[in-house]
């Protein structure tokens, strides 16, 4: 299989593998246990929160495990407009569904009022727009992710995080996709709130973090055993925790080399791409802007371009749709929309990691010829 779906999720880290299985074998003991065994997995879940904390330049005790990123935006998003009686959220139109769903569900039964930052269709986010927006007496709570999940689309954390802090407005950016590709994610100008699910760069599934940073409380989401410091009850999944911890570990320790090497093959398809399908669409920041391991194209009717990610699974490539599917269900992306593409015509999302290669990428090219040019 040519598995090109890395925004989706990414395979199991071999390193992270051996130290969950290491975990599961050794570590049984419920954390909240007062002898050897639970002490044993206390200092477990302490010591990888340490470590995590250290990658990112955050402070351990900023860092609260959840199940995955859903659940740390849900919580962030119910808790901080019931906390700080929130009556003003700003955002984007191209949040990722744990977002926009999460603000549906707290406008049901809050008087919050949701305004949206203007970008244009290559995604550049309107930063006059969203101080205008800022500037208004009500205390706001801004919620603008990192990069895109669909396009790749990066947003100015540091900028937006900037304004944030002179208007005293809480910021929170779902940092899903970029977790794990770059450093200094939590500087002095990161956001104040954020999130991870650690099966996005080879850590496991069912895994994730809140990060609420220094003084930032909230009313949590889950009661019941106090875990967490009572920010999320429930007992811990430590083999998880482990895995994160280990993935964040190999993340960091070959960073630089494999955002390199990531790159390089994003370049490398997508002049490949140009030059062998010219009509070819590129949504918003496909080629140098953008977070470097995605590509979204929309595939005009030039082509042919019917069941396209059903031929392409046909063939062994793991890709995921964006916009209209040609098997009669057209599920319209919002990203997309919201970017004025297209959305009668298919779109396909290309994310790589760092088990694919070149091979890989002319196999993909070759199976696109045969499958776009066939009459
Ligand atoms: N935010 C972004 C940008 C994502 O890409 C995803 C997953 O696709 C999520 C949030 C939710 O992550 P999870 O499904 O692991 O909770």
């Amino acid at each position: 299989m040519i598995y090109f779906d890395n925004a989706a999720t990414t395979p199991l880290d071999s390193e992270v593998y051996k130290t969950m299985c290491r975990v599961m074998k050794d570590q049984y003991g419920n954390p909240s246990s007062t002898h050897a065994a639970g002490r044993n997995s206390k200092v477990l879940i302490e010591d990888s929160r340490s470590a995590i904390a250290g990658f990112l330049d955050a402070k351990p005790s900023e860092i609260y495990f959840t199940s995955c990123a859903t659940e740390a935006i849900t919580t962030a998003i119910h808790g901080i407009v019931t906390s700080y009686g929130i009556r003003k959220i700003i955002t984007t139109a191209i949040e990722h569904h744990a977002v926009t769903h999460a603000i549906d569900d707290v406008h049901k039964t809050t008087p919050v009022q949701v305004s949206f930052v203007r970008i244009d269709k290559d995604a550049n986010l309107d930063l006059e727009h969203l101080e205008e927006l800022l500037n208004e007496e009500e205390k706001a709570f801004v919620i603008i992710m990192h990069a895109n999940n669909e396009t790749g689309t990066l947003f100015p954390v540091q900028e937006i995080s900037k304004l944030c802090k002179e208007y005293h407005a809480l910021f929170l950016s779902d940092m899903v996709q970029s977790m794990g590709k770059y450093e200094n994610l939590l500087s002095d100008h990161g956001p104040d709130i954020t999130c991870c699910s650690a099966h996005k760069f080879h850590g496991p599934k069912g895994i994730g973090f809140l990060y609420l940073r220094g003084n930032t409380k909230i009313t949590p989401l889950i009661s019941g055993g106090g875990q967490e410091r009572h920010m999320r009850s429930g007992t811990e999944n430590i083999y998880g925790i482990a895995g994160m911890a280990k993935a964040f570990e190999v993340a960091y320790r070959d960073m630089s080399g494999n955002r390199e090497y990531i790159s390089n093959l994003k370049s490398y398809f997508v002049e490949k791409l140009k030059l062998n399908f010219p009509e070819l669409i590129f949504n918003a920041c496909c080629d140098s802007k953008g977070v470097y391991n995605i590509i979204n194209v929309s595939v005009p009717d030039v082509y042919n371009n019917k069941l396209l990610l059903q031929k392409l699974d046909m063939n062994n490539i793991a890709v995921s749709g964006g916009s209209a599917c040609n098997s009669g269900v057209v599920n319209v992306s919002h990203v997309l929309s919201a970017l004025l593409a297209n959305t009668a015509i298919p779109a396909i999302r290309f994310s790589f990691s760092k088990y694919n290669t070149v091979e890989e990428l002319d196999k993909v090219l070759e199976v696109l010829r045969e499958i776009l040019f066939r009459k």
